[in-house]
């Protein structure tokens, strides 16, 4: 369905109940409003239905894969239960391993941590900092911004073709820019990886609670996101795909719960055998709640159906645009165009207002929660800005006097609850 398509349809379908819908807050101009979370691309409210079933859950819960008591049973099944459901929700292929980790900032950097020896990685300098930033130790290839998801796929073949042939590469990119909520090609991005015999991760923090995502039909070999983008509560996430890489690497741990035998040798050294399982890279107590609420967030938007929450989502983002659209001041960034498709996420500045005074003062005068900055994407924040980076901090949200070019920009982003 196209966007336009959307724009006339009055009601698409209702939000799901999510937690804090009716907090109010005070207003500087006195009084309190409803508070209107636009910030979903940060963390996204929980959905009362997690709430509620981690609630039914929690006083039953006990330690997993340790104990014969009924507790600790009824627990063990029910994490190795939300696996399963994480994994048909991604709808991995046989063989693929979920491993849950606490976020996909955490997953990105277990799988840089698990890359072979000699590894080339490929990521484009428009990525969020936890996609561009864990490929420490390895040789890593920075691909400028492209103009078009089109260039996109041309630029990283080019680059592929390129590398040595002979060694192990990973490409890792998004599903959808957490800045422009563009959504990026990535059958096309996983196509010219795998036809150059490199791997492809695909951050999907951004994409997977507003798209379906199919590791088996895009072919990427492993995605990762984080529940609390997924209207489960913060501390959980995933890294779900192929289990060579995994399973050949040391523990991203070591500990108790990744070792299957550990013994003293005779020269007083120990020798540890570790599960092969995703259960070796998940060392100490899992944290067995945040994977079961990731797996009722799973449920809970299978049932509710990606197609509804989509047009829903759409309609309101189409709105936003074309609201802004009107106010000549305002510059909605976008790489691939205005059009181009994007989830619930939008930025924007606003010419002559500082982002950070813009976004405080929707908050303060009308309850509107955004986010103002550099969203954890400087790069690609600056490319869009145009901006030069010699007269911008270090890190975090550059501040600029009222009335001059804005360093940083204002996001707005919906979700499911909105
Ligand atoms: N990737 C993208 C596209 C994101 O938007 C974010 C968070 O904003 C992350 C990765 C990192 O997610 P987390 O902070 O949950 O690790």
């Amino acid at each position: 369905m196209s966007v336009s398509t959307l724009a006339t349809a009055p009601s698409v379908c209702a939000p799901l109940p999510v937690l804090g819908r009716d907090v109010t807050v005070p207003l500087v101009t006195g009084g309190e409003v409803t508070y209107a979370a636009l910030d979903y691309a940060a963390s996204a409210p929980a959905l009362q239905r997690v709430w509620d079933d981690v609630a039914a859950y929690a006083p039953y819960y006990g330690s997993v894969h340790r104990g014969a008591g009924y507790l600790s049973q009824l627990s063990t099944d029910l994490f190795e239960n939300a696996r399963r459901t994480v994994a048909e929700f991604l709808d991995c292929r046989a063989g693929d391993q979920v491993v849950f980790t606490r976020s996909t900032t955490d997953s990105l950097n277990l799988l840089a941590a698990a890359l072979p020896a000699g590894c080339q990685v490929f990521v484009f300098e428009t990525e969020h900092h936890a996609a561009l930033l864990p490929w420490r130790g390895a040789r890593v290839t920075y691909l400028d911004a492209p103009s078009s998801p089109r260039q996109a796929v041309e630029m990283l073949e080019r680059a592929l073709a390129d590398r040595d042939p002979y060694g192990p590469a990973l490409v890792c990119v998004t599903g959808a820019s957490n800045v422009t909520g563009e959504l990026w090609p990535v059958r096309e991005l996983a196509a010219a990886a795998h036809a150059h015999g490199a791997r492809i991760v695909l951050d999907a923090a951004q994409l997977a609670p507003h798209h379906p995502v199919s590791v088996a039909d895009l072919d990427v070999d492993w995605v990762a996101f984080s529940g609390h983008k997924l209207y489960a509560p913060f501390g959980s996430g995933v890294l779900a795909g192929r289990a060579d890489w995994l399973r050949e690497a040391e523990p991203y741990l070591a500990g108790g719960g990744a070792s299957r035998k550990v013994s003293r040798r005779e020269d007083g050294g120990v020798d540890v055998e570790w599960h092969e399982s995703a259960a070796r890279h998940e060392a100490g107590s899992p944290n067995v709640i945040g994977a079961y609420a990731i797996a009722s967030a799973c449920k809970a938007l299978t049932e509710a159906g990606f197609d509804t929450l989509v047009a829903r989502e759409q309609y309101l983002i189409e709105k936003v645009r074309a609201g802004l659209a009107e106010v000549p001041e305002v510059r909605i960034l976008s790489l691939f165009g205005d059009d181009a498709p994007r989830v619930g996420v939008l930025s924007f500045v606003v010419d002559g207002w500082n982002s950070s005074h813009f976004a405080a003062a929707l908050s303060a005068e009308y309850g509107i929660g955004v986010r103002d900055g550099l969203f954890c994407a400087h790069p690609l924040v600056r490319t869009l800005l145009g901006s030069d980076p010699q007269t911008q901090g270090e890190c975090g949200a550059p501040e600029a006097a009222p009335g001059e070019r804005s360093l940083n920009a204002i996001r707005v982003s919906f979700g499911a609850g909105t």
